[in-house]
Parts: structure tokens; sequence; C-alpha cells
């Protein structure tokens, strides 16, 4: 016997769980979802460890929207941790206040300064470029290339293993540089965390789809489609994938992440370098632009906001996508968009699936704009039934 039902969903993500959440509970329709990692969530999966600490399990996940609606959608399933997310550089020896602001600039100096100091000396440094083509252009262009060389090059180059040239302008542009104080490393108006973390979150949402829903963790979708029945699929997972890679594959980059735990005992003394008593380093986040493998050191604790006497650091490694690996981030840059350009044509044709996601649509989106994204969907999706 096969299952039966409206809509079959691919992937667990804020793609497909908003996608469930909405088809069910507004539009009464019958879901199966089938996730092939073992939990909900996608990306932004969250769990306590054996030290009890509350930890992202794939990179930082910085939640930021200018959306009310994205917002308050998403306020029916949790309430929030306002957060000012504040990050670190290390590099030469010694921390850097980071993205480049007053403060930066006067730790370059080596003394007090203005924003007007700081603003004519940008000025003698930047390249004039009108349309920066690329990230390196985007950055000379912003902060001249002392600041480029120092903050951006190599942090690029070991992230993407691709020159800032090689990269589309809004990579390096996603980072504000500011004459002022704010150090905040996100513009949006709304940052805050789930208050109980983004799986609490997820699995209000799936507690809202009451029966309508099943779920199939663990499971490839093509090891599910002899068994299942459907009107319509949801898809979000690699669009290239879908499409048995008929074109050739899309490139992604890929991650490594290495946790490690600390005890209240062991980190007696640490206070000198974190700041505060209980934690590592004296930020959520350190970026190392050098020569070291990973580009980035997180203690999430900090952002959280969670009470706990251990903490636990995550060193970010990257590496090429390949078998057993996950595709965490599309590549923007021009080769990779005209080759996706040609997978979506044939995702535009195909009537009865809807790609919807950063692996479907192939963009470097954030978790907000996957939500309306979703959300964008499903209007569309009810709009066709009226
Ligand atoms: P995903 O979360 O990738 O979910 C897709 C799911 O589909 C996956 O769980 C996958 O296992 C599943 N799937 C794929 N193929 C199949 C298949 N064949 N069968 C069954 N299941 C399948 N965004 C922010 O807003 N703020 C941040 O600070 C931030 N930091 C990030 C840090 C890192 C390291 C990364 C990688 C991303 C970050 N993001 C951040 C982006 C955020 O993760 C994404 O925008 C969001 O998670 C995308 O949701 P999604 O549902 O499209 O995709
Ligand atoms: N970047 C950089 N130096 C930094 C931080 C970021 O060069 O210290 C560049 C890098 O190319 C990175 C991009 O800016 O991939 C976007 O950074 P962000 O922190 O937003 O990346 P994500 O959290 O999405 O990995």
């Amino acid at each position: 016997m096969k299952m039966q039902c409206d809509f079959l969903i691919v992937g667990g993500g804020f793609a497909g769980l908003t996608l469930a959440e909405r088809l069910t509970t507004i539009a009464g329709k019958r879901c199966v979802l089938v996730e092939r990692r073992d939990h909900l969530g996608g990306n932004a999966y969250d769990y306590h460890d054996e030290h009890g600490v509350l930890v992202h399990r794939y990179g930082p996940h910085y939640f930021r929207t200018n959306s009310p609606r994205i917002r308050e959608y998403l306020s029916q399933f949790t309430e929030w941790h306002p957060v000012d997310y504040r990050i670190l550089s290390h590099t030469g020896g010694r921390f850097w206040s980071f993205p480049v602001n007053l403060t930066t600039f006067e730790q370059y100096l080596g003394r007090a300064s203005s924003p007007e100091e700081m603003e004519a000396w940008l000025a003698e440094r930047r390249i004039p470029i009108g349309h920066p083509a690329n990230s390196e252009e985007m950055m000379l262009s912003r902060v001249g290339r002392e600041f480029y060389e120092l903050f951006f090059e190599g942090y690029t180059l070991k992230q993407w293993k691709r020159h800032p040239r090689d990269l589309d302008a809004s990579v390096c542009g996603r980072i504000p540089v500011r004459t002022t104080r704010d150090d905040r490393y996100l513009r949006e108006t709304f940052q805050a965390l789930p208050r109980a973390g983004y799986t609490r979150m997820f699995e209000n949402m799936v507690a809202a789809c009451g029966d309508r829903l099943e779920i199939r963790l663990g499971t490839d979708y093509r090891d599910l489609l002899p068994h299942v029945g459907y009107a319509h699929m949801i898809y979000s997972g690699p669009v290239d994938e879908f499409f048995g890679c008929r074109f050739g594959a899309l490139p992604y980059r890929s991650l490594r992440f290495e946790p490690e735990s600390f005890t209240a005992d062991a980190l007696r003394g640490r206070e000198v370098i974190a700041g505060k008593p209980g934690f590592w380093q004296p930020a959520m986040q350190v970026n190392y632009p050098g020569g070291e493998p990973f580009t980035r050191i997180v203690e999430i604790k900090h952002a959280t906001g969670q009470v706990c006497p251990n903490t636990t650091i995550v060193r970010e490694y990257p590496e090429d996508y390949g078998p057993g690996r996950e595709p965490f981030y599309p590549v923007p840059a021009p080769d990779a968009a005209a080759l996706y350009a040609r997978y979506k044509v044939l995702a535009d044709a195909e009537r009865s699936v809807s790609f919807v996601g950063r692996l479907a649509t192939y963009r470097y989106y954030n978790m907000d704009q996957i939500t309306g994204m979703a959300l964008a969907e499903f209007d569309r999706l009810t709009g066709e039934w009226h």
C-alpha cells in the first residue's frame, strides 16, 4: 500500500518546515516530509552537547530580519532572545574590533581618533570603482588596500578557495564598514535568537501541523518515491542533484566543524583572554584571516545567553564539497550562475514541483530570506487554487 498525501516535502530546514506548517494548518493539506539527515532543522539545527552546552551543529546561525511579516510568522513558534551580534577578528597576534569601524581604525593607528579623521583616511585610500564587479573591487572601493589585505583577502581565499576577484561583489559586500563606534556584525533591524533554540522552534512548528504531517528522517526522497503518492512536490535539496547533474555538478563549498569543550575547572585562568569567567574567548565569534587552517572559532554561549559552567567552542575548517560532505554554500560567482541558469530553465518547467530554499534556488540566502521565500510560495500555491 502506497502512502497518499497532497504534498511531498523534501528537506526539513526552514524552507520545508515553513511550507509544511502553512500547508497543513492553513490549507488543511496532508503532507509527508522526508529528510535525509537524522534530525529536522537543516543547517539551523542546534542541540545540547554532552557538556550541557547549547551548540549550533552546522556553524553559527544569527537570526536577523528587516521584515515584520517574517518575524511575526516565526514568533508564533518561539520567543526571542535579543542579541547584538558582536564578533572580533584575530590577526598579527592580536584581536581587532570587526567589522571595520572607528575602534578598528584606532587599533590600527595605535591612538585615539575621530569619525572625521577616519573618513579622510579612507577617502585617500579607497580606490574609486563605480560598480564593483567582484569582491576584491568591492572592498578596495570601500576600505582601501591595507584593510582589504588585513581582513578580507586571506579569509576569503581560505573560505572559498577562490580569490575575491573571482567572487561576486555581494560576498564581501555583506560585511558592513562604519566610521562610527557601531561594531555590530549585522545591519538588520531585528537581531535575536529563538529563546529556547532553533530546534525547539522547529518542534513547535511540527506540533502545530498535527496528524496532517508525517515525517521520515534519515531517508533520501528518492528511496521513498516508490512508496508514496502525491500531487505536488516541494523540493529544497540541491537543484543539480534533482536533475541528475545532467549539465555537470554545480560548485558548492563545504565545511568541517571541530568542537572542543571545557569544564569550569579547565577554564580557570582563561578570564584573562575571555574577559569573564565561564568562557574561552572574548566574543561569540573570532575570525582568523591569517595562516591558520580554520576561518573562525565560534563560542555560541556568548550569544544564546545560556547559563552553564561549561563551554564549547567550534573551529570551522573550509573543505571541498564531495561524497559524504554537506553542500553548505552555493558559490556566488559568474561561472556558477551561468550553470545554475541552465538548471533553472528545467526547474521552471516542472509544473508539479516547487523549488524552494538555498540549495534549490542556488542562492547564498539567510534564514529569514528562506522563510520569506517559503511564505511567498505558499501564497502562490494557494492563489492557484482560488
Ligand atoms: P537547509 O537548511 O539546507 O535544508 C535543506 C534540507 O534538505 C537539508 O536538511 C538536507 O539534508 C535536505 N535534503 C537535501 N537533499 C535531500 C534528499 N535528496 N532527500 C531528503 N532530504 C534532502 N543564515 C542566517 O540567517 N544567519 C546566519 O548566521 C547563518 N549562518 C550560516 C552559517 C553556515 C555555516 C551556513 C552553512 C549557513 C548559514 N546561514 C545563516 C544560512 C542558513 O543556514 C540557510 O539560509 C537556511 O538554513 C536555509 O534553509 P533551507 O531550508 O533552504 O536549507
Ligand atoms: N569575510 C572576510 N573576512 C571576515 C569575514 C567575512 O573576508 O573576517 C568575507 C568572506 O568572503 C565571507 C564573506 O565575507 O565568506 C561573508 O561573511 P559572513 O560572515 O557573512 O559569512 P557566513 O557567516 O555566511 O559564512
